[in-house]
């Protein structure tokens, strides 16, 4: 498996229950590499562009104005198989359904409300890698 980058936020819910310590430390302990870090706050349509892909499913407005709502931290991982590895740490979308361990499974508290989004594929992760970071913001 190649040395891949992905895209990784910690959601508004995530920043406001103090889990950026918790999601750094497992990105560490995973092995990821952190190779470009901010925090900022997206205006309602970033948050659109950003989700761009979902327009026209019955979660766009509401997921749109949760991931406005407050500050998020938006990071470039750059491991081994990164964006599947990611996926994995960071388990199913619902935290209902999420894997015992993962990170929706100890701190999300709905399916909108899951405190982490990734990359889910080589395309989408350059898309979005993009959408936040010139390539002299990106330091491996
Ligand atoms: P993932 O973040 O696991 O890749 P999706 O790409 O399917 O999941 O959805 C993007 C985000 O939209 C999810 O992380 C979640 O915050 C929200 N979302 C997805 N499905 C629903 C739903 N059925 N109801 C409310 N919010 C949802
Ligand atoms: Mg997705």
């Amino acid at each position: 498996m190649a040395v891949t980058r992905t895209l990784t936020i910690i959601k508004p819910d995530g920043v406001a229950q103090n889990n950026i310590g918790d999601v750094l430390r497992t990105f560490e302990e995973n092995k990821f590499k952190i190779v470009a870090m901010k925090m900022l706050r997206l205006t309602k349509q970033q948050a659109e562009g950003f989700y761009a892909v979902h327009r026209g499913k019955p979660f766009f407005e509401s997921l749109t104005t949760f991931m406005s709502s407050g500050r998020i931290v938006v990071m470039v991982l750059e491991g081994e198989d990164a964006i599947n590895r990611l996926r994995a740490v960071m388990g199913a979308t619902n935290p209902a359904n999420a894997a015992e361990g993962t990170l929706r499974k100890r701190f999300a508290t709905s399916i909108e409300h899951n405190i982490i989004h990734g990359s889910d594929a080589p395309d989408t992760a350059a898309f979005e890698i993009g959408y936040f970071f010139s390539e002299m913001e990106i330091v491996s």
